[in-house]
């Protein structure tokens, strides 16, 4: 996606400052106030939904893309989405009985489809942990576009669970997976995933991914493999420039996240957010590189090519991509909804509350009362977090917000 953040101002990019910053809050973890009770009714509305592709929210945006959770569990305790003092033990995970079964989220992601969405994420938690997903799977895969298009399927993981994984999910029909990875010193990556997890069963499960033809491009190269990111000023930035020599020339796309405030758990704080610009400058100090399009309206990642000694683009080499979230938002053109693990309608990842789409689909709602009802809640839709994140109350009295693990990312 374009990073052009219409009336945010970026943060000077040597002198970190906080808008809402809380002093010692690095260092603290703020319990967990459980938004996820908190719902809004869906109503089925009288009016007609304009046609296709014409449906439009408050800001002109378009609905492109579903992002499914389909498991608020993790087998990682990444410290700045699941924070073990926080997700531990005594944490209550969703029971099982409310989860959407697998035959409700394609119903949904087929009246989404029909609503305008090109693009399908599975997401969570960590979604292998979801038992048969290669099931879901599969009757995704066969959803098509009203002009008779697969969809654009894919999957987030961490890729603990891959290499046993990876040749049944292409079986069943995904077609690219995006793995993230914090850190190549096993060290830093064990302390990132904070269960002792090490860097070497991840990269075999890219491998394996790379084996069963996961992110294949038309050209035969693994552009559409990903690997992202999360940067840590305090934490992993020493690892940029490792994983970029690890990843270049692997024709996969390496992708560096800037640290986000979401949910309300993992003590962000601006001085953790490493601005894009800075991760571009450190590597262009070893690697020539050359910014690319985006490749599609609505696209998070700013791209940049590895360049060859003629200062072009070599596609071989690969590209790496920054997504820019806090220093550059990209709201204006977001065009993204979430699908809560138990059936809740998110439209912005820093919402407070979703909108309750099990209750109508578990009480007869049919298909076009279903898609009535999202396409008015998407014509309500103002929210733009990320370019107002200067605007918000910091602190204790700041709105509450769903965690990430809950809604996907
Ligand atoms: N468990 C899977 C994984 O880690 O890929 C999927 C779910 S995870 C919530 C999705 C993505 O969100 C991951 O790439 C993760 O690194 C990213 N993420 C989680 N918390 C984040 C934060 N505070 N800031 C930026 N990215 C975050
Ligand atoms: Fe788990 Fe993914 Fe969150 Fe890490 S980022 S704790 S792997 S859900
Ligand atoms: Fe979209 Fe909300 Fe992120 Fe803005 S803050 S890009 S509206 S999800």
């Amino acid at each position: 996606m374009s990073q052009r953040c219409e009336g945010a101002k970026p943060p000077s990019l040597t002198t970190p400052s906080d808008p809402g910053r809380i002093e010692g809050m690095s260092e603290r973890i703020i319990p967990l106030l459980d938004q996820r009770h908190q719902s809004l009714a869906m109503k089925i509305p009288t009016t007609p939904l304009p046609g296709e592709g014409l449906l439009r929210d408050q800001l002109h945006r378009p609905l492109r893309d579903l992002r499914i959770s389909v498991t608020d569990r993790c087998n990682f305790r990444c410290n700045y989405c699941m924070p073990k003092e926080v997700f531990d033990s005594q944490y209550t995970y969703l029971p099982h009985g409310d989860l959407l079964s697998f035959e409700e989220i394609t119903r949904v992601a087929r009246v989404f489809v029909g609503l305008g969405v090109r693009k399908l994420r599975l997401t969570g938690g960590e979604p292998l942990l979801r038992k048969n997903l290669e099931v879901l799977i599969e009757q995704l895969a066969a959803l098509r576009t009203p002009d008779g298009q697969p969809l654009d399927l894919t999957l987030t993981t961490n890729g603990s669970l891959l290499k046993r994984k990876a040749q049944d999910l292409r079986r069943a029909g995904l077609q690219r997976v995006t793995v993230s990875l914090d850190g190549i010193d096993d060290a830093v990556f064990r302390a990132m995933n904070d269960v002792d997890f090490p860097v070497s069963d991840v990269l075999e499960g890219i491998a394996a991914a790379r084996d069963a033809g996961l992110g294949l491009d038309a050209h035969g190269r693994f552009s559409h493999l990903k690997i992202n990111m999360v940067v840590k000023r305090t934490t992993n930035l020493d690892q940029i420039l490792p994983m970029a020599r690890h990843f270049h020339g692997s024709g996969m796309t390496l992708r560096f996240i800037e640290y986000m405030d979401v949910g309300t758990t993992n003590g962000w704080r601006m001085d953790d957010v490493l601005p894009s610009a800075e991760v571009i400058r450190l590597l262009q100090t070893e690697f020539p590189l050359v910014a690319l399009e985006p490749s599609a309206p609505g696209e998070t990642a700013q791209r940049w090519g590895y360049a060859n000694a003629l200062g072009r683009h070599d596609p071989a080499l690969g590209e790496v991509g920054v997504i820019s979230s806090v220093t550059q938002a990209f709201c204006h053109d977001c065009n993204r909804a979430r699908l809560s693990t138990e059936g809740k309608l998110y439209l912005c990842l820093f919402a407070g509350q979703g909108h309750d789409l099990r209750d109508l689909l578990r009480n007869q709602a049919t298909d076009e009362q279903l898609k009535a009802a999202i396409g008015q809640v998407w014509q309500q839709r103002d929210d733009r977090y990320s370019e107002l994140r200067g605007r918000h109350t910091p602190g204790p009295a700041a709105p509450r917000r769903v965690e990430m693990s809950y809604i996907g990312g």
